[in-house]
């Protein structure tokens, strides 16, 4: 899985989780996808490290420009000093990472779907309300419709492929989305495609049916 995957969360929200700064639903979609990407486990905890050491004394200005660097470096000449992930536990079998699996209470055959229009169905995850957590199942070949952001949007794909504008996102990548970006993801047409996705604010839908449709969908 790791060595596939090329699309990785940003440092602020590795760092906003090390500091338990994000809403619940981005910091499930961050401990998924850490929980299934060794790079973005050793960066977690380079910054849980860093963290710590802030947090017990140490002046910034007496640590050297590139600790960060140093820490990465560290961690990859010796992988087994690594990191032991606190929370999110290594991938097990099944579709789901284990932190999804928690939320969902059993893996995709447990998942309760509810039809969205065009064959895509969701899933919305309980979690506090400032931020959504959903699953998403975009059938092989089949698009979500044409939206912008009006907040931040995280996509993990846990099974499948999709493609926007941007680029290609297999299963483990991420794409962070805002407001500078208009997207219409498509289905790569070899699998269904699964996705974790988290919005802290409504999309901007450009065509009127999902805008209708939109509140009671809560997307
Ligand atoms: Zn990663
Ligand atoms: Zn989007």
């Amino acid at each position: 899985m790791t060595d596939t995957i090329k699309h990785h969360l940003t440092d602020d929200l590795l760092m906003g989780y090390a500091a338990g700064a994000l809403p619940e639903a981005f910091s499930l979609v961050v401990a998924a996808h850490v929980s299934m990407c060794d790079e973005c486990r050793a960066r977690l905890w380079a910054f849980d490290t860093l963290g710590g050491a802030l947090l017990e004394g140490a002046s910034p200005d007496g640590m050297s420009q590139d600790s960060l660097g140093q820490t990465l470096a560290r961690i990859k000449s010796n992988p087994e000093a690594g990191p032991t992930a606190p929370e999110p536990r290594v991938i097990t079998t099944g579709v789901f990472p284990a932190p999804l699996r928690d939320y969902v209470g059993g893996d995709l055959e447990d998942v309760r779907w509810r039809p969205v229009g065009m064959g895509v169905k969701q899933a919305i995850l309980p979690t506090v309300r400032s931020a959504t957590a959903r699953l998403l199942y975009i059938p092989a070949g089949a698009a979500v419709p044409d939206h912008g952001h009006r907040g931040t949007e995280l996509t993990l794909v846990l099974q499948g492929a999709f493609s926007d504008e941007t680029d290609h996102f297999g299963a483990g990548d991420i794409e962070v989305a805002n407001e500078d970006l208009n997207h219409t993801p498509v289905a790569g047409i070899e699998a269904d495609c699964i996705c974790l996705a988290a919005t802290d604010a409504p999309l901007r839908f450009n065509s009127l049916i999902p805008r209708l449709a939109q509140p009671f969908l809560r997307i």
